[in-house]
């Protein structure tokens, strides 16, 4: 017979590990499926700067470990699969994980959202060939090179900001004349003399698929559709993310963009029902805030939901 736990959390970023840190506290034995990206966005940021409670700021990767490491202290195990299929119908819930079925009382879903990509044929062709989405994995593969960043938002910046570090110069390519990264970011950024801003401009192929070496960007000017070729040795995509959710498709209510949606903070529903025992929270089911900090506040709340949910269940 295969064990039945108590709870088991998909996901270890920020919100998994706190809905970790909170169950195994409460001596659930936590089992954290640590998914394809383990510790989520933070393992692969720079410094955090606005997580309260370290006024210096932490590096991504140390907050995420530490987080683990009080996990563990507490009782939770750790295990590097993935989920294949889930069936909630059922009780105890069968999750088919690509190390083998778990069957659980309760599940939280914690499962983050990944890197999004332009969809060029040449981009996805030149991924880990001088197109990344992770500036902190792979900008020192760009020391002294010119080197462009998409996107308007928050990451972009990070990523340029972070890329300077390595790279002799930064093109920062957007499509439309407004930005939607924070004031602070943006200005950062505008003030650093190795970043140059082009806005009302889109990638429209990546050159060098038959070099296997990225040699520069094809773009457009959108508001005259003038082309012209950038030169350059590595391309980085910072466009946001979208929530890794495929698994759940027809079993729970997901929005147009695939984010889960939540009732009540972090309950799960279907056709508008709530599923028993099965709770969503970080950037899974959030499309407004998406901060390390709101991930773990959800990652709490999901957690006394579990514990809640077992109490009147029965453990
Ligand atoms: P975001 O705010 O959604 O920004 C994504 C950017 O990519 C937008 O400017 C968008 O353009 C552009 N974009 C999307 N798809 C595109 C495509 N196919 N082609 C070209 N451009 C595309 O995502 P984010 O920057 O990842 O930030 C997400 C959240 O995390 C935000 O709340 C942010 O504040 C937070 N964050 C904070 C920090 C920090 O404080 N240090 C760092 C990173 C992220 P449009 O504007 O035209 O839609």
């Amino acid at each position: 017979m295969t064990e039945t736990r108590e709870t088991v959390i998909l996901g270890s970023g920020c919100a998994g590990l706190t809905a970790a840190i909170y169950t195994a506290r409460a001596g659930l034995k936590p089992l954290v499926l640590e998914g394809h990206e383990p510790g989520g966005q933070l393992s692969i940021t720079t410094m955090v700067e606005n997580f309260p409670g370290w006024p210096e700021g932490i590096q991504g990767p140390d907050l995420i470990e530490n987080m683990k490491k009080q996990a563990e202290r507490f009782g939770a195990t750790f295990e590097f699969a993935h989920l294949r299929s889930v069936d909630l119908g059922i009780r105890p819930i069968k999750l088919n994980t690509s190390t083998g079925e778990i069957h659980t009382r309760t599940l939280i879903v914690a499962s983050g959202a990944s890197a999004r990509w332009l969809g060029l044929p040449s981009e996805q062709a030149l991924i880990g060939h001088g197109v990344s989405s992770c500036a902190t994995c792979d900008g020192s593969f760009f020391r002294d090179r010119e080197i462009a960043v998409v996107g308007g938002g928050d990451s972009a910046m990070e990523e340029a900001l972070f890329l300077v570090r390595f790279a002799s110069k930064v093109t920062l390519l957007h499509r439309r004349e407004q930005f939607r990264a924070s004031k602070i970011m943006l200005e950062r950024a505008m003030a650093h003399p190795k970043i140059e801003l082009r806005t009302n401009t889109t990638v429209e192929e990546v050159l060098g698929v038959e070099e296997k070496d990225v040699k520069g960007l094809r773009v457009k000017d959108v508001k005259t559709g003038e082309e012209s070729t950038l030169e350059l040795s590595g391309l980085f995509l910072g466009i946001g993310h979208e929530p890794n959710t495929k698994m759940f498709a027809g079993a729970m209510d997901l929005d147009e963009d695939g984010y889960i949606k939540t009732t009540g903070n972090v309950l799960t529903t279907q056709n508008g029902q709530v599923i028993p025992g099965v709770f969503a929270c970080g950037d899974v089911q959030d499309r407004r805030y998406r901060q390390a900090i709101t991930a773990a506040g959800s990652g709490c709340m999901a957690a006394l939901e579990v514990e809640k949910f077992l109490e009147e269940h029965g453990r």
